[in-house]
Parts: structure tokens; C-alpha cells; sequence
């Protein structure tokens, strides 16, 4: 049987298409001192590694002038001399001695003039990726070999792999871990790539090159497809977009109840193309902006007068509010060239705020542009990861200083911007009166909320299947917040992807919410169903 069911659809959609198949280990960096008889062995390791690197690129059958560009960092004498050094002389164990060569030629090229050289930096991470990958026995190509458009097929990827990779290379994704609120899943959902996570019992089934059917909206995948098969969802698919064309007509219609009453729905965006396309179905606010995807798929941190220009054209965009969420990485979002060190249990780590307020290089260009920026249109700004009052007055200080700042370089900003946090943690239910007190408006993740409420890691495929779709105690924790802000005065949305689910949808009208942001493919069926509400 050609069929398998397994995993969870995490992007809806059917696509047909060949698998590429993606191993990917990732390599902690060893570090030891080698003994004087270990040297020679070490060096002749390394020079193995740059002769099978250099040769498999030049010999990829898609090689490009780009790789042999690659292929020629990795012999490059001078950076050669350097880990040779490093080695012989400092004793340091090959892998390290790779790394912190490349590091110091990437902070050479990352600091130049030269626009040439600036770009090269993402050369020498991907060659030193490489080499260690070599070092280290493991057999990824990375996406070298990917020549047409593929369903991916991966154990795991991170959100700044699958953005490095053009979109219209990906027609589908199948993963062997996340769940449907992982972000790699959420980034599926924003490319509307289909996808389907934790399948990790499936993976070893699927052969590179084959051709597949992947149905993710039933989790099904069909190997080596009969050409009625093929056919018989050539035509599900025409059923879908038809379904699709029928939706897209409710572009002009209001969004509100049977009885009449205005609900405000807004969208999830990382960049401004999806805004665009929230645009052109009617949806003219952003509920939720994540920022950190301005900071993926490049190698250093956005400076402050490149991210002021993302957040004006944003603004200029969006005829309605813009919602920018400040910075939340950790947990599964990491940035490849700003290490924050291994963690054990990094979703209950250094995430989010708790970065952000410790690191000045992260919250004064973020800020500042922002209010530059908030002159161009109606902004509100989101402060994720909050615990307790103190971060959040801790946010508003820096909010402070940067104004002050400002002022006194006589830049002009908007002194009015509702300041909002996310209500994701149980912490912040159980204080939300008085977090109510202290800001704008709430934005209630329920992402992060059901992997703190349910200590049910929102990435691990083990615990996945716990997911009820409204648990009683998120019912409480719901009601709670919405009391907390009804009694403040302060609006509250729900941005999470339960905001998105059409079988949650009227339980959340009932309890008394009227402000959802959804993701874009979620748009349309979440209207369906509130015009459908009475
Ligand atoms: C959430 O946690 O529900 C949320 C909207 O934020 P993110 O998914 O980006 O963590
Ligand atoms: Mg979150």
C-alpha cells in the first residue's frame, strides 16, 4: 500500500510533486586541547575535510559559478593557514579550530565597506557549516542539490532555513517533528506551502527523488501515485480552490455576526508581501507583526536605519493599524549568527523580553525605529513573553530613554503609541488585572499560553496528540484575561492559532471576544464562520 497517514497537518492544502529529502544534524562545536601525538592526525582530518568539501561542490550537477565560489573558500590559503595554526600550534581539536577561523574572517567581511565582501558572509558560513558537517560524520547537503520545485522532507528544520530557501522551491513540507503551533508551521502556513509536521514514523519510507502526493488536509501521504490517484487529487485539489474562489468573494463584505455586530479580525504578517496580500482580501489590520523575521535569513542584526525603513514602507502599507511585535527569539527561533549558548530547556530560557532587556544592541535599534517609523501610519507596539509588571515597566523605560533620545536629536515621533503586551504565560492571566493597568491592550497568544498552561512543549511530536482543542482550564485562563481587560478598559484580541481554528471560533464569540488576528489562509474560513455566528 502505497499510502501512509501519519503526522499532523500543520499548512492545508494538496500538492504532487518529487521529495527532497533534507538530513540535517545539528553539531554543538567540541572543544577540547589536543596531546602532542593527536596533532598530526587532527591536521590531516581537516585537510581530508576541505579536499571531499571543495570536491563535492564543484561536482554537484546543479554547481553554479556561486558554489565554486564556496568550493574556493574552502581551499582558501590564508584561512587554511589560520586553522593550521590553530591546530598545530594552539592544540585546539579541528572542529573549534574551523570555527573560529571562519568566525573571524565572517566579522572581517561582516564589518567591511565593501558591499562585495559584505556579501560573501552568508559564503562563509554556509563553507564553515559544511566543513564541520564533514568533521562531524554527518551527510547533509544542505538545499545544494535542490534544482526544481520539491516537497521538502526533513527530520526538522528552523524557520531561518526554510526562508534561506526560495519559496517557490518549496510545494510541500513534511517533517519529522513540530506540531501545528511550532513557527516552522506557522511559516508554512504564511507561504501557504502545505505541510504536514510530526511525521516522523513516515520519514523513512520517503526515498529522494520519488514522486509523491502530499494530501494536508487529511495528513495522508501517497507514494509512487497511480496515475488514477494522481488524477483523483488533481481533482480534490480543483475542489479546494473552488472552495478557495467562493471565500475570496467575501473580500467586500463587513466582518460581522448574523446580528450585526462588528468583529474586528486582523492578520498575522512577517513581511510586508503578506501584508500585501492581507490587503488584497479586505483585511486592512495587522494584529500581529513578528519582527523577528526581519532578523532570519541574514547575517547580522538589522541595524537601526534598515529596520526603520522596513517598519515605514510596513506603515505606508497598511491602511489600518500595524501591530509590530518587538523581538521574540529563543525557544525554536533561533538567529544562526547570534548564538545565545546551549540550553537545556530553552523555551523556559532566555526567550524573548528576557533578551531583549538585557541586550542593548537588540532594544535600542529596535525601538528607535520604531518610533521614527510611527509617524507613517497608526502603529501600536507588542511586548512578548511577559511575566510580570516589572518587565513591562522595565519595556516602557527603554521606551523612554529612546524617546528622550530622540527628542533631543530633534527627531520627530508619534507620543501617543499603544503600548500592548502578549498574554502567554500563566503568570500573566493571574496578574492580568493589574498588567491591565500598565498598558493599552492585550494580545493573548494561545500558542505559547497552551505550551505554559499544559507544560506541553508546542514543538515536541510525543506530546502533540494532548492538545484538546479548548481545554477547560484555557476556557478559564480566556475568561480571566478578557474579565482583566473588560474592567480596564483595554481591548483584547487573540492571536495565537486557536484565533484561526473555524471549530473554536464560536466558543470565542460566546465567551465575549470581538478581536481575533488569524494567519492568511485562516482569513477567509474564520469570516465564513463569524458571519455565520448569531
Ligand atoms: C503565541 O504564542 O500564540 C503567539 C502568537 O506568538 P508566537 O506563535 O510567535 O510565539
Ligand atoms: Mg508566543
Amino acid at each position: 500500500m502505497n499510502k501512509l497517514h501519519g503526522g499532523i497537518s500543520a499548512s492545508e492544502g494538496i500538492t504532487i510533486g518529487q521529495a527532497y529529502v533534507v538530513i540535517r544534524k545539528s553539531f554543538p562545536i567540541p572543544n577540547y586541547l589536543l596531546s602532542e601525538n593527536q596533532i598530526s592526525s587532527e591536521y590531516q582530518r581537516y585537510l581530508t575535510a576541505v579536499e571531499v568539501v571543495s570536491n563535492e561542490l564543484l561536482t554537484l550537477h546543479d554547481s553554479t559559478s556561486i558554489l565554486a565560489a564556496q568550493a574556493e573558500l574552502v581551499r582558501d590559503e590564508s584561512i587554511m593557514e589560520h586553522v593550521k595554526l590553530a591546530i598545530n600550534q594552539k592544540r585546539k581539536n579541528v572542529e573549534l579550530a574551523v570555527y573560529e577561523s571562519y568566525q573571524d574572517y565572517l566579522t572581517l567581511f561582516e564589518q567591511s565597506d565593501d558591499p562585495y565582501l559584505k556579501e560573501r558572509a552568508t559564503d562563509i558560513i554556509e563553507v564553515r557549516d559544511l566543513l564541520l558537517l564533514h568533521l562531524q560524520g554527518a551527510s547533509e547537503k544542505l538545499f545544494h542539490n535542490l534544482i526544481k520545485p520539491s516537497i521538502i522532507i526533513a527530520e526538522d528544520l528552523s524557520p531561518s532555513d526554510i526562508l534561506a530557501i526560495p519559496s517557490n522551491m518549496i510545494k510541500g513540507l513534511i517533517l519529522g517533528q513540530g506540531s501545528s503551533n511550532s513557527h516552522i508551521a506557522l511559516i508554512a502556513k504564511s507561504l501557504e506551502i502545505p505541510a504536514i509536521v510530526a511525521a516522523k514514523e513516515l520519514l523513512p519510507q520517503i526515498i529522494n527523488g520519488e514522486e509523491l502526493i502530499l494530501d494536508a488536509y487529511e495528513a495522508v501521504i501517497i507514494l509512487k501515485p497511480t496515475s488514477d490517484q494522481i488524477e483523483e487529487y488533481q481533482s480534490k485539489l480543483k475542489e479546494f480552490l473552488t472552495l478557495k474562489q467562493e471565500e475570496a468573494k467575501l473580500t467586500l463584505l463587513p466582518v460581522v455576526t448574523l446580528s450585526q455586530k462588528p468583529i474586528k479580525l486582523s492578520g498575522n504578517a512577517m513581511n510586508l508581501e503578506e501584508v500585501a496580500r492581507f490587503q488584497k482580501i479586505g483585511c486592512e489590520n495587522i494584529g500581529l507583526f513578528r519582527s523577528e523575521f526581519l532578523y532570519l535569513n541574514r547575517s547580522n542584526l538589522p541595524s537601526e536605519q534598515e529596520q526603520y525603513q522596513a517598519y515605514k514602507e510596513l506603515l505606508l502599507l497598511a491602511d489600518g493599524e500595524v501591530t509590530i511585535r518587538t523581538l521574540d527569539i529563543g525557544g525554536d527561533k533561533t538567529l544562526p549568527y547570534y548564538p545565545l549558548g546551549a540550553e537545556n530547556n530553552p523555551f523556559l530560557g532566555y526567550r524573548g523580553i528576557r533578551i531583549y532587556l538585557d541586550r542593548e544592541e537588540l532594544w535600542k535599534p529596535q525601538l528607535r525605529a520604531l518610533l521614527k517609523a510611527s509617524i507613517h501610519g497608526n502603529l501600536r507596539i507588542l511586548f512578548p513573553m511577559i511575566t510580570e509588571v516589572s518587565e513591562l515597566i522595565q519595556m516602557q523605560q527603554l521606551l523612554t530613554i529612546c524617546k528622550e533620545e530622540l527628542g533631543q536629536e530633534g527627531i520627530s515621533f508619534r507620543t501617543n503609541i499603544p503600548i500592548g503586551i502578549m498574554i502567554e504565560t500563566p503568570a500573566a492571566i493571574l496578574d492580568a488585572a493589574v498588567l491591565a493597568k500598565h498598558c493599552d491592550f492585550f494580545s493573548i497568544g494561545t500558542n505559547d499560553l497552551t505550551q505554559y498552561l499544559f507544560a506541553i512543549d508546542r514543538t515536541n511530536p510525543m506530546v502533540s496528540n494532548r492538545y484538546e482543542l479548548l481545554p477547560n482550564a484555557l476556557l478559564s485562563a480566556l475568561t480571566m484575561t478578557l474579565r482583566a481587560a473588560k474592567e480596564n478598559h483595554i481591548p483584547v484580541s487573540i492571536c495565537g492559532e486557536l484565533a484561526g481554528n473555524v471549530a473554536a471560533i464560536d466558543t470565542l464569540l460566546t465567551l465575549g471576544f470581538d478581536e481575533f488576528s488569524v494567519a492568511i489562509t485562516r482569513y477567509n474560513p474564520i469570516k465564513r464562520c463569524i458571519r455565520n455566528y448569531p
